[in-house]
């Protein structure tokens, strides 16, 4: 069980005054207004958009002629490293009973962590995947875990304020406890509402900003799953812009000061031009994303790969059967997983002569 910071009890009053002050304003653009909690204030702040910085693989890094490396390099060297092998993006919905497609169990979320625990796995944010697993220690296997639909079994806040142990959020904070070499990492990929659901992330209105500035606190992620979860395979233009602009807008909302840069597009359906999803305007609003994550297509290739697209990212459905499968084949085939060498400045590969990363 894991009380919220002190700062993030909210009172009750607060919570109407906040909820109350909460205001879709004209033109269908979102501004999110707070009453201050200090009630001699009559202020209104007005939050303003923060820019987003776009975060692009270093394309110079796969084509990097050998000739031009540095003479020496560091020497956190593990020597089975393995940089161009492949990567588990893990992809869970709801947590509950019973196990279904879209719901696994407390129970087996546990165990999941512990299989991937005791086989050298190693957890990182979607982002990271994408900027090149930079912190991931030599001789660990990045793996990825990915929530979509901020479901309220994913981060519930029981009466006493306390982190319910049984939600995705619960039991990733508990197993980082017990096992402190696992870092509490995990990329929630929320819905991002300007309705009146506006604060619905993860399910509990009155909780909703605190729980988006409590992830990002602890060092997880954030990222955007639209703001009405349709498929952007038949929009217009229009409609997928204030999609990917409004979610990413009312998320940093949530969290200020927090650069959204992971997507995750609704069913795994894509607009009819994949450069909406890299950057975008809509109204006041524009938009920047790093990468996207796909809903299907196994283990992904390595970011080092030339064939790696940041923006479409293949991820493994949990169910036990798919997890058991990819992780027994894994042990069976080692050399095929991606092993970091633990040096950020550089990419090492079997059969590849050290390339030295910018
Ligand atoms: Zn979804």
């Amino acid at each position: 069980m894991f009380n919220l910071p002190d700062h993030l009890k909210v009172k009750r009053t607060w919570i109407l005054l906040a909820i109350l002050a909460l205001v879709t304003l004209n033109c269908g653009i979102v501004e999110v207004v707070q009453m201050p909690s200090d009630s001699n204030s009559s202020g209104i702040i007005f939050v303003t958009v923060t820019p987003t910085r776009q975060i692009i693989l270093n394309e110079s890094l796969r084509s990097r002629p050998a000739s031009t490396q540095p003479e020496s390099t560091p020497a956190p060297y593990f020597a089975d490293a393995n940089e161009l092998g492949k990567v588990l993006v893990l992809e869970y919905h709801r947590l509950g009973h019973p196990e279904l497609r879209f719901q696994r169990t407390p129970a087996n979320f546990r165990a999941d962590l512990q299989r991937l625990y005791q086989s050298g796995y190693y957890p990182v944010n979607f982002v990271d995947l994408v900027r090149g697993l930079p912190e991931v220690p030599a001789g660990k296997k990045p793996v990825v875990l990915t929530f979509d639909d901020s479901d309220i079994s994913q981060f519930r806040v029981l009466d006493d304020n306390t982190i319910d142990a049984d939600t995705a959020v619960g039991i990733i904070l508990n197993f980082h406890t017990q096992h402190p070499d696992w870092p509490a990492r995990a990329t929630f990929f929320v819905l991002g509402n300007d309705n009146a659901d506006h604060f619905s992330v993860f399910g509990q209105p009155r909780w909703a900003k605190a729980k988006a500035q409590f992830l990002v606190n602890q060092g997880m992620e954030l990222g955007s799953h639209t703001v009405s979860h349709a498929s952007l395979a038949a929009m217009t233009a229009e409609r997928i812009e204030w999609e990917l602009a409004v979610s990413q807008h009312v998320i940093e909302e949530l969290a200020p000061g927090y650069s959204v840069e992971s997507l995750s597009v609704p069913y795994g359906e894509f607009p009819y031009t994949m450069d909406f999803l890299k950057a975008g305007q809509w109204g006041d609003y524009s938009y920047t994303y790093s990468g996207n994550a796909a809903a299907w297509g196994g283990p992904t290739i390595s970011p080092f790969d030339s064939a790696f697209d940041p923006y479409h990212v293949s991820r493994l459905e949990v169910t036990s059967d798919f997890l058991n499968h990819w992780l027994t084949y894994f042990e069976q085939n080692p050399h095929e997983y991606y092993i970091s060498d633990g040096d950020p400045n550089r990419v090492t590969a079997p059969g590849l002569e050290e390339i030295v990363k910018e």
